[in-house]
């Protein structure tokens, strides 16, 4: 029979506290996510916020659970300005710009996201539901929401009436009074309350992305999307639900209301929200411009797992300042580690996962990831683990074990530099020089070799060498 999961605590965002996991189906997590709005690339920021689920996965998968998550694809209904419904459709707006039909701007970003995601080892979803594919059970939804005197029809847009909702600002801790403060600009002079918030937006001027309802022709709104497409896959009680810090208000704290409006009951178990990646101080964001994607870090030779590395070394919940440097020093310590294993897995000894050292630190490590997902703290049971007096198979054993969870793809074996212009022949006069017993040569010649990045390192078996990377020997 399995054992029973390892318990694991995790921060709920709705409760403002760590409060232990205890999934809806016993040893079953089913997860939600916030996926990307697929009308332009993502940046790493977006990935970071992507990884959360997947380390979430990982460790629920580590500690003896099983999981079920969804990540949506919004293809339609965010619009540029969206906290108060105001603004073009990003999807729209992109389709005009590049001169292609929306659903071929969401096909191209969608593979690309998908692309980017898997570099970076994010684990596919089981599900990735379209919003676009979900048209009719938002109306639905919308339908049920106005019958039961949460939404209200102004002259074929539907707005969800935030007074109806006792508990509308818990999550982010507005009160109706501090929205009704942030209402700025513009407010369609329809609505009862200024924050109320689209649900079905009338056609107007739109031609394209455009639905029957029965308010009229149409396109959803972006809240009503997640309420939509996660009771459909995953029921009307979700274990936990992902986002980005920037997604608590206003679409989360809409989607308590639209999806509780019509169940009646709590919806989402766990409240998960990762905090921003920044760059020079400021938020990373698409609309700002000032991003990275990670393949633009990787033309700059960067490997893309060091940028998992850097995000290991943060908690999720706090913020993260990016830089090419920190990301140098993260793309360094992977390789190194990635060597270690490798030296490490040449011993061939039986590993006893008893003895008290290594069941100590897998211990520490399972205590790290079930404490909300310490993962800087698993990262410094790496470092111990390296630093340690086990048996070099034994640390093999524990590392690869360990990188089911981190991701860091640790055996791998690191990139084969390509010999420098002239190295091959200074190689083969070593070899000669030292079979010749001519040992002031042969060190010449290391020499020579160490200036243009080969280290050379003589072996029973004869002389070794290893191409040091460009960024190396620049800073050497
Ligand atoms: P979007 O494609 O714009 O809907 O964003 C996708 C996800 O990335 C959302 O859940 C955001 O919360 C998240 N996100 C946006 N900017 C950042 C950032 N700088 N750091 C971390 N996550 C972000
Ligand atoms: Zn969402």
């Amino acid at each position: 029979m399995a054992s029973a999961p390892t318990p694991i605590r995790l921060y709920n965002t709705f409760t403002h506290a760590k409060e232990l996991l205890t999934p809806v189906r016993p040893g079953v997590v089913r997860i939600y996510s916030c996926g990307p709005t697929v009308y332009r690339y993502v940046h790493i920021g977006n990935l970071r916020t992507f990884m959360l689920p997947d380390l979430l996965c990982r460790t629920l998968e580590y500690l003896g659970y099983r999981t079920e998550q969804v990540m949506n694809i919004t293809d339609v209904g965010h619009l540029v300005d969206d906290t108060f419904d105001r603004g073009e459709d990003k999807m729209l707006v992109s389709a005009r710009l590049e001169k292609k039909s929306p659903e071929e701007i969401a096909a191209f970003y969608t593979e690309a996201f998908r692309l980017d995601a898997a570099s970076v080892n994010i684990r596919p979803a089981a599900h990735y539901p379209h919003a676009t594919h979900y048209i009719p059970q938002m109306i639905e939804l919308i339908a049920s929401l106005i019958e039961k005197g949460h939404a209200y029809e102004v002259g074929g847009t539907v707005y969800y009436d935030i007074a109806s909702f006792a508990a509308y600002g818990r999550l982010s801790r507005n009160t109706t009074d501090k929205l009704l403060a942030g209402a700025r600009g513009e407010v369609d002079p329809r609505k009862r309350h200024p924050g109320d918030f689209t649900l079905w937006k009338a056609a107007g001027e739109h031609r394209l992305q455009i639905w029957p309802s029965p308010w009229g022709p149409g396109f959803p709104g972006w809240h009503i999307e997640c309420s939509a497409m996660s009771m459909s896959l995953l029921g009307d009680r979700i274990d936990i639900h992902t986002g980005g810090a920037d997604n608590v208000f206003p679409h989360h704290e809409a989607e308590i209301a639209q999806s509780e409006g019509v169940t009646g009951h709590r919806v989402v178990g766990c409240w998960l929200h990762g905090e921003h990646l920044l760059l020079a101080g400021s938020r990373m964001a698409k609309s700002a411009g000032n991003f990275f994607r990670i393949t633009e870090l990787e033309e700059q030779g960067f490997d893309p797992l060091a940028f998992r590395y850097l995000a290991l070394q943060a908690r999720y919940r706090a913020k993260l300042n990016f830089s090419t440097a920190g990301l140098a020093g993260a793309d360094r310590a992977l390789r190194v580690l990635r060597e270690h294993l490798a030296d490490w897995s040449t011993d061939g000894r039986p590993v006893d996962f008893r003895s008290a050292d290594v069941a100590g630190l897998e211990s520490r490590f399972r205590s790290a990831i079930a404490d909300d997902l310490d993962f800087p703290a698993a990262m410094a049971l790496v470092a111990e683990l390296t630093r340690s007096m086990l048996l070099p198979g034994a640390k093999a054993s524990l590392l690869r074990a360990w990188d089911r969870v981190l991701g860091l793809d640790l055996d791998r074996p690191p990139p084969a530099l390509a010999l420098p212009t002239g190295a091959p022949e200074l190689l083969a006069f070593r070899e000669k020089a030292r079979a010749a017993k001519d040992f002031a040569k042969s060190d010449e010649l290391r020499d020579e070799l160490a200036a243009i990045g080969v280290a050379v390192t003589d072996t029973p078996e004869g002389q070794r060498w290893k191409v040091h990377s460009s960024r190396d020997r620049g800073r050497a």
